[in-house]
């Protein structure tokens, strides 16, 4: 298909992504449309960021509003949307020091940080991380360290040093990487990049016991998985294993390129002081505004009970299709952080269903990913899943 902004963006954009031959637009609640006006039901939601789908009126509104009002002021200077947000984002996520950055991997990196300068303070000689295999962490050199992909690693080796891995849900392979020098132990709580797997709750309640017994803190990476997509409004809200360190970021700006991580006032007390880490965007007024717009619409909107009603839906009717259809050999998530386990090749399947104006993405090896906007109704999920039907 001939579109001159493909032709124009292949001819500067560094070639880092084998893109979808779909210059999208603009949206409207939860579908895309292209330059040729095709419309897309999205269940990709820009990757798990666009929870509130496309042109939310109150969201867009106090990001308007924000823009009228004041963009940026460095972290030298208090704002009024930072105070706000913080503060916001502290009660939500059951932390007590929050620190905005403008990615994912930033809040990676500022999390692996702040674990190492608590240990130094500590004067604990602690500075090994143990990860995951098959984890996902993000690109930057600290991130990619313990990020549980080979291939994601080896051409920029060496990494920073003082990682182990251990295997994700298996308890005793922690243990066994867990020694004098451990720092902290850092996971995803459900994985995402690498394929949609679950955490088992008694694995997360034992690595949270492992690290009490051994003085090592646990880093929570929510970055995927939090904001509401698994019907809490952070994922291990729901297990009851609360973490000394927590990394967020995709759908708590709504769109607007926002991170953070957040902190136990216990770790806080030793860890980052003036001078030990800073950024000149992160958390600047436009960012904060929009993370502070996204949960006051939690709230007034019920996003999570909603989460959960068209949740239990979406998994029902998954699971129909998985036992009708040969092609599925397993559906595994929670809530509205789907994955199917695909006999045939994902691409393949992606690529039909962008013919029947549906967007998804894949996961891990051959996995389908379904991580659509946390405001879709059940109307939709039955729209996706004819959709579906058909693609595979
Ligand atoms: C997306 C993601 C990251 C990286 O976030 P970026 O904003 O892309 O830097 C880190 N961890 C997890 C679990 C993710 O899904």
């Amino acid at each position: 298909m001939a579109n001159k902004w493909i032709d124009e963006a292949e001819h500067a954009l560094l070639h880092t992504y084998n893109r979808y031959p779909i210059v999208l637009e603009r949206g409207e609640g939860v579908y895309l449309y292209d330059t040729d006006g095709k419309q897309y039901l999205d269940f990709a939601a820009g990757i798990a960021v666009c929870g509130l789908g496309y042109g939310h009126r109150a969201y867009t509104e106090a990001l308007k509003a924000q823009v009228d009002k004041l963009l940026h002021t460095s972290n030298l200077y208090y704002s009024i949307p930072a105070a706000e947000a913080a503060g916001k984002l502290a009660k939500a996520a059951q932390m007590d020091r929050v620190f905005f950055t403008n990615s994912g991997t930033e809040a990676i990196e500022g999390a692996l940080k702040a674990a190492r300068k608590y240990a130094f303070t500590e004067q604990s000689g602690r500075f090994e991380f143990i990860a995951m295999e098959h984890s996902f962490h993000g690109r930057t050199m600290g991130a990619v360290a313990v990020t549980g992909n080979e291939a994601y690693r080896t051409p920029f080796e060496p990494l920073i040093g003082g990682v182990r891995f251990a295997t994700y849900n298996d308890l005793e392979s922690v243990r066994a990487q867990m020694n004098e020098k451990t720092c902290a132990v850092i996971l995803e709580t459900l994985q995402g990049e690498g394929g949609i797997h679950p955490i088992d709750p008694a694995f997360l309640a034992g690595v949270r016991r492992l690290c009490d017994e051994n003085g090592v803190l646990l880093i929570l990476d929510e970055i995927q998985c939090g904001m509401g997509r698994t019907g809490a409004m952070f994922a291990w809200q729901d297990y009851g294993v609360k973490p000394d360190i927590m990394a967020m970021a995709k759908a708590i700006g709504g769109g607007v390129p926002v991170g953070a991580f957040a902190m136990t006032e216990k770790v806080a007390a030793k860890s980052l002081a003036p001078g030990d880490h800073g950024t000149t965007y992160g958390g600047n007024p436009l960012a904060c505004a929009a993370v502070s717009a996204v949960l006051d619409i939690f709230e007034e909107e019920h996003l999570l009970e909603h989460v959960r009603e068209v949740g239990a839906y979406l998994e029902e009717k998954l699971d129909e299709l998985a036992a009708r259809r040969d092609s599925v050999k397993e559906r595994r998530g929670k809530c509205l952080m789907q994955g199917l386990e695909l006999a045939v090749p994902v691409g393949e399947v992606i690529a039909r269903a962008q013919e029947e104006g549906l967007l998804v993405i894949s996961a891990g090896g051959n996995v389908l990913r379904i991580v659509p906007p946390l405001v879709i109704t059940k109307e939709h999920v039955d729209e996706m899943i004819g959709k579906l039907d058909k693609a595979l």
